[in-house]
């Protein structure tokens, strides 16, 4: 054959600063398109071969990539099924060109979305001009009698095709890197997007060689073997039954290499109607803040890395978790928005979601001790998902758990059956009685469990969102700090204790109390306590205290209304505790605003709200009372 000159039969003259400018966001692409292109032959030999179409022994088939720094040179080699001349006149110059033109017609006007992906267009090969001025395809076809070809082309309509001396099956592509290119020659950054794209493909790849270090009779010795950067029988692509849990451990720690913490279980995916996927989710160790994910899913397609940006492919809450999805239905060829509103891609998520919320019910039902000694680490995923899932939360409402402060836990319905006959406000509401800080309100705690009432542990930064959209969705429950008023008040009691002030000596007491508390932060009020409660305490009303904690969110239509409300407490006087009848009774004037003003001084110390000069003076008195 004598060397040949032909046209790319395409109307648009120079297709390729096309291509270079629109193709991928990402110029590194390419390698992740000639690689797989390798793969695909190789796997395309094997198949021919185990029906008895190809001829022989397939021997090794070791894609090699290599680097030549000197000559600006990348290189793929494959031992796969090849090309003929005329094959690489149909598959790569006209079918690939048909390809480019529809790709041009569409976009010529307008740029893409970054990430439009050409793949789709069938051009996968030519992504090679984002970086090569230059690309040159030697192959030799698998068929018997096949001559070895040369193709080149220069990145413009024009190509050459000649004969080759290959001896070898397969195909070399060899990229002459262009000028603003020439940071894919720098030492390591080749290695480092193989790592990247191919950790898993299915056909070794092999990148130069390295050095093994072993003990022979006791003496270290060195070798030199080759570099291979995949793994290509990964966990995923095996059967379940041949999994032991320390295998899916360690395929975590192949996957995070830099994550020292073993997951707390796993899911293994496995469908193939109506679509495919495979894959393996894990639960890590979530801790109550939503830290920003630096380990996140990963998205193959046929063992081919994609990406780790899997936002719009499963639901916002499942990218808390962490593992690989690999389906060769993800339409990966196209922008992200369009992503969104595919049909298959909602499937699976919608299939994703129901595989999660399957396993979690399933270890609550098989072994509930297990499931609450992971309650901790699980409880914002479920929260985040019920708060944004709908069909998770229908099925996440059966295993949700609820912790009180001795660790009990309970689902919402075994909490609501308990607490029944005794937690209920005059509106006969359930009440739910929480803490979100059981150290800070533990005055108030004591006093629940003194009566038996259950008080639940809601400490999370998602739970404050979370007890408004319980409430939301159960109109009959409603959720209450154990400081947001006075037991008695928060649970309805019909036995209300007569009080032993009268209402004149409240009245004469109000304003002295008054007078030594900080001005306008304090409503006070009198009621009939047990004697065995304390004097005075403060509490903080449920309503006003969401509001300000939502503008403290920085929250929505709210702001503007709550955003400069003054933070306002009540003061509750206990009306039958000696204390308070000791100090109606007193008759020295200056005794009995000491009285008063150590007692508020106390309510305000217990709920963390004294400070600076007031509590230097605090302590200043308390000393002088102690001594006198
Ligand atoms: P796609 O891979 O999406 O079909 P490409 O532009 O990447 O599109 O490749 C076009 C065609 O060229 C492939 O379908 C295949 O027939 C052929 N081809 C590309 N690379 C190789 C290779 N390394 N070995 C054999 N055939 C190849």
């Amino acid at each position: 054959m004598s060397t040949q000159t032909g046209k790319i039969n395409v109307q648009t003259e120079n297709i390729f600063p096309i291509i270079k400018k629109f193709l991928y966001s990402d110029h590194e692409i390419f390698l992740r398109e000639l690689v797989s292109n390798a793969v695909d032959a190789t796997q395309k030999l094997k198949a021919l071969s185990a029906l008895g179409e190809a001829k022989g022994d397939i021997g090794d088939t070791t894609i090699e990539v290599s680097v030549n720094k000197e000559a600006k040179t990348i290189t793929i080699a494959d031992k796969g099924i090849g090309m003929t001349a005329e094959e690489i006149e149909k598959y790569i110059t006209q079918i690939a060109f048909s390809g480019a033109t529809e790709f041009i017609d569409k976009y010529k006007d307008k740029s893409p979305e970054a990430g439009a992906i050409i793949g789709h267009f069938g051009l996968g090969f030519y992504s090679a001009f984002m970086v090569a001025k230059r690309v040159e395809i030697i192959s030799l076809s698998h068929k018997e009698g096949s001559e070895a070809v040369h193709w080149s082309c220069e990145g413009d309509p024009e190509y050459q095709i000649t004969k080759s001396d290959k001896k070898e099956r397969g195909t070399t592509i060899i990229l002459n890197v262009a000028e603003d290119a020439e940071e894919f020659l720098e030492e390591g950054k080749i290695e480092g997007l193989l790592k990247k794209y191919c950790k898993f493909l299915p056909v070794p790849i092999k990148y130069g060689t390295k050095k093994e270090h072993s003990k022979v009779d006791d003496k270290d010795v060195e070798t030199e073997v080759d570099n291979i950067i995949n793994n290509t029988n990964p966990a995923w692509t095996k059967k379940p039954v041949d999994l032991a849990d320390e295998d899916y451990k360690s395929f975590y720690r192949e996957l995070y290499p830099f994550n020292f913490e073993d997951p707390l279980f796993h899911i293994h995916l496995n469908v193939d109607y109506p679509f495919n996927l495979t894959g393996i989710l894990f639960f890590p160790k979530l801790k109550k803040t939503l830290e920003v994910q630096k380990d996140k899913i990963q998205l193959y397609c046929n063992q081919v890395f994609v990406t780790d940006a899997v936002e719009n492919i499963v639901p916002d809450f499942l990218t808390l978790l962490r593992g690989v999805i690999d389906s060769p239905d993800i339409p990966l060829n196209v922008s992200r928005s369009y992503l969104q509103a595919d049909a298959s891609v909602k499937k699976i998520s919608g299939h994703i979601t129901k595989k999660v919320a399957d396993k979690l019910e399933d270890i609550f039902k098989a072994d509930r001790k297990d499931f609450e000694a992971k309650w901790d680490d699980l409880k914002v995923f479920v929260q985040y998902g019920m708060l944004s899932e709908e069909k998770f939360y229908e099925r996440a409402v059966k295993f949700n758990l609820f912790k009180n402060t001795a660790g009990n836990c309970y689902t919402f319905d075994e909490l609501t059956e308990k607490i029944k006959p005794t937690q209920t406000d005059k509106n006969n509401k359930q009440v739910y009685l929480y803490t979100n800080n059981p150290t800070d309100q533990h005055v108030f705690v004591e006093k629940a469990l003194e009566k038996g009432y259950e008080v639940l542990v809601m400490d999370s930064p998602i739970d404050a969102h979370f007890i408004d959209f319980i409430e939301r969705k159960n109109t009959d429950a409603t959720f209450v700090r154990v400081d947001a008023d006075t037991i008695d008040k928060l649970i309805n009691k019909e036995d209300a204790l007569p009080s032993k002030l009268s209402e004149a000596e409240q009245n004469e007491l109000k304003p002295m109390i008054e007078a030594v508390l900080p001005a306008n932060k304090f409503t006070v009020a009198f009621e009939s306590l047990s004697e065995t409660d304390q004097p005075m305490q403060i509490t903080n009303p449920e309503f006003m205290r969401r509001m300000k904690e939502m503008q403290a969110m920085g929250g929505g239509a709210m702001s503007g209304f709550y955003g400069n409300m003054p933070e306002i407490y009540n003061l509750v006087v206990n009306s039958n505790h000696p204390l308070i009848n000791k100090a109606v009774h007193e008759k020295d004037e200056a005794k009995k605003k000491e009285m008063l003003k150590q007692s508020s001084d106390l309510a305000l110390l217990s709920q963390n709200l004294l400070k600076g000069e007031e509590l230097t003076k605090f302590i200043k008195r308390s000393y002088e009372l102690i001594l006198n």
